[in-house]
């Protein structure tokens, strides 16, 4: 670790400073993934933008590996980094509604969790993920997908603006009148540019919903996919819905389908009917449900310590050759905590340009998730093997492309396949505002000065 002189640094940071001899120290460098284990020479944990701008200046300064944490919820453990510097927003979580413009003030380490809760004493919502406690600093960054995403958009399509602490330590606004360039490249270009110490969102009058889980034994499981599939496509973009391969408390094997309704209750009913009359469900917990609760439905599943590792692949169709090996690999599943989660985008995600934010795949809304989670550390090759061969087995159909906020553990090559044809811009837009790849404990776009940035 390198040996840093503190004393001047302590004089003008608000927050808290953790080292390696602080007693709170090991529970400062704690995530929700237990395979995560890294030990950062220092952290600092921002009670504000100051401090942010001074972290990032000390950071730069010192030559430091820095990483930023927003909710620490990055799969790979990208809030962290060994020997170097973690600003940490976890006390950053602050939102602001205003009820009257409709826009959401949210500061950068904020989860969905605290976001939910705020807009929902408006009645309002932000598009954003599932489970409370991601980071809406990450999730947004990554491009941010959730149950709102076909009838609102995802989460970079209802951004306004962003206050952005750059590498060298200046505070610039990012949004369609200011730093355009900045602002189009945060939309889904990941921690690359900055430090986001605070966003601000569109909200949307939505309240309850009518939503649940749909449950079937998973000898149903190629049925009831090929039916999810086809009922999607005519589907309105009121509804957001999943499918899910998993296992029930008692181990018993499953396939769910988990809908979510954010139009008008009747109409709710009569769009969900076909769904809920298909086959033999043996549960169906739908219901109207306040969005915090819908939002909240998948918390118990992810539990802080367990041990997690993800692979995911974007296709254009879900064929039914694609399907039987969806529904095959589950069948090899070696953790019943273990899933793989099949996402519909499509909708008002849809149909935005591919070009119109640093999100490139707009036109490839099926996203089809293993997720490997297991409490034995020493099991950790099984479980991990287990996704890396799900989504090789899926490349014949896969488009060879990735949600950015889905990626876990990756070759530099994912870069590619993340950004797409938008990476040369991005690459270009990094080296403007970070020549020096200050920000790079993340899904990393190198700098690319001699690529014209287009008007
Ligand atoms: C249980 C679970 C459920 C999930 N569900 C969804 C979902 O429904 N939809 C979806 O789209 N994604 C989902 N994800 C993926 C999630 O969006 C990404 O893992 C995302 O990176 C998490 O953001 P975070 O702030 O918690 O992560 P962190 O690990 O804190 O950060 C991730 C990356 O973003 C950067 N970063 C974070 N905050 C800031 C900031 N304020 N300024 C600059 N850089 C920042 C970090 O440096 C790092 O590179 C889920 C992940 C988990 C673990």
């Amino acid at each position: 670790m390198p040996s840093l002189d503190l004393p001047l640094f302590r004089a003008t940071f608000h927050g808290d400073l953790f080292t390696p001899e602080d007693s709170c120290y090991d529970e400062a460098c704690c995530i929700w993934n237990a395979s995560v284990k890294k030990r950062p020479a220092l952290i600092a944990r921002c009670s504000g933008l100051a401090d942010i701008i001074a972290a990032v200046n000390f950071g730069r300064e010192h030559d430091l590996l820095t990483a930023v944490r927003g909710g620490g919820h990055n799969v790979g453990g990208r809030a962290l980094c060994d020997d170097g510097l973690v600003i940490d927003l976890s006390q950053m979580r602050a939102v602001h509604v205003d009820p009257a413009k409709r826009t959401v003030r949210v500061q950068g380490g904020a989860t969905l969790g605290d976001l939910d809760r705020e807009t929902h004493a408006f009645g309002l919502a932000v598009p954003c993920g599932v489970v409370p406690k991601t980071g809406i600093g990450g999730l947004t960054l990554g491009g941010g997908v959730g149950w709102l995403v076909r009838r609102y958009g995802m989460a970079i399509d209802n951004l306004v603006s962003c206050q952005v602490v750059t590498a060298d330590g200046r505070v610039r606004t990012a949004s369609a009148s200011e730093n355009d360039d900045l602002f189009w490249a945060l939309r889904g270009g990941g921690g690359n540019f900055g430090v986001v110490a605070s966003f601000e969102f569109t909200a949307h009058p939505v309240d309850t919903v009518l939503g649940g889980l749909l449950l079937y034994p998973r000898e149903a499981a190629v049925a009831v996919l090929r039916h999810f599939r086809d009922y999607m496509a005519s589907a309105p973009d009121e509804l957001t819905a999943y499918a899910a391969l998993l296992h029930g408390p008692d181990g018993a094997p499953l396939v769910g389908v988990i809908p979510c309704y954010c139009g008008t209750i009747v109409e709710g009913e009569r769009i969900l009917e076909p769904l809920r009359t298909f086959g033999t469900p043996v549960v169906d917990t739908i219901q109207e449900l306040p969005f915090p609760a819908m939002q909240a439905l998948f918390a118990p599943s992810f539990p802080d310590g367990n041990h997690n590792y993800w692979k995911s692949t974007l296709q254009r169709e879900l064929s039914n050759e694609a399907i039987d090996a969806i529904v095959e690999h589950a069948s090899r599943m070696t953790s019943p905590l273990s899933a793989i989660v099949v996402e519909y985008y499509a909708g008002a995600a849809g149909r935005v340009l591919g070009g119109a934010t640093a999100f490139p795949h707009r036109d490839l809304p099926w996203d089809i998730l293993f997720v490997a989670q297991w409490t034995d550390a020493a099991e950790t090759n099984t479980h991990r093997e287990w996704a890396r061969v799900g989504e090789e087995r899926l490349h014949r159909f896969s488009a060879n492309a990735h949600l950015l906020s889905a990626l876990d553990l990756e070759p530099d090559d994912v870069i590619g396949t993340a950004f797409g044809p938008n990476l040369p811009r991005l690459a270009a837009i990094k080296a403007k505002y970070d020549p020096a790849n200050f920000f790079r404990v993340n899904y990393n776009i190198k700098p690319t000065p001699s690529q014209p940035v287009p008007a």
